[in-house]
């Protein structure tokens, strides 16, 4: 499906919206339960479950204006179970006359769900700017990682089988090594070794 031709113009849609949409369309299938996407910088609390992933992605440093892809971009998320009931169901439930116009709302007996993500950046080569720089995500790979943690989810909330992870990456051969000292995800013990190339 990917042309080659999309490796020298990422994706131009903003970031959240790509992956927001990408998650709503993946994500509706577990209606009626509620989920929403969030990012996150902040240490996540104890009871959540993680799930890692990680891409073929690029970045574009703003002060010298170099570029260059990695394949270890880092995902990390975070899901867990907010509430049994679903938004507003409380009040809803005191006027049982009003169910007959809004049938949709007498079946929603979903829970509420959410599922938060960290993206981690990478320090140009190029320039001594000391800033991580946020990575730029090919669409193609932002539907893998949700779909995988989709399945991780559905196996860890809704009784899926094991899944099946997708560990393909964008096709590409960086022409240096990956260098640690100026990548986020390994400064925090986060990039895992055993997946790169
Ligand atoms: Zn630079
Ligand atoms: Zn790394």
């Amino acid at each position: 499906m990917g042309s080659l031709l999309k490796d020298a113009v990422p994706d131009l849609k903003p970031m959240s919206k790509q992956w927001h949409e990408t998650f709503d369309q993946i994500f509706k299938g577990f209606s009626p339960d509620k989920w929403t996407l969030e990012p996150t910088d902040a240490p996540m609390p104890q009871g959540w479950r993680s799930f890692k992933d990680s891409a073929k992605v690029k970045f574009l440093c703003k002060s010298c204006g170099n570029s260059w892809t990695s394949m270890r971009g880092v995902v990390i998320f975070w899901f867990n179970k907010i509430s049994d009931k679903p938004e507003g169901k409380e009040e809803k439930d005191q006027d049982d006359s009003k169910d007959s116009e809004t049938g949709a709302s007498r079946c929603e007996n979903g829970k509420v769900y959410s599922l938060r993500f960290r993206l981690y950046g990478q320090k140009c080569k190029k320039c001594d700017n000391e800033e991580f720089k946020s990575p730029e995500w090919y669409g193609e790979e932002v539907e893998k990682v949700l779909n995988n943690v989709h399945k991780k989810i559905g196996e860890a909330f809704y009784d899926f089988p094991q899944p099946d992870i997708d560990n393909n990456r964008r096709h590409g051969r960086p022409r240096w090594s990956h260098d640690s000292s100026r990548c986020q995800a390994c400064q925090e013990g986060q990039c895992s070794s055993n997946r790169s190339r």
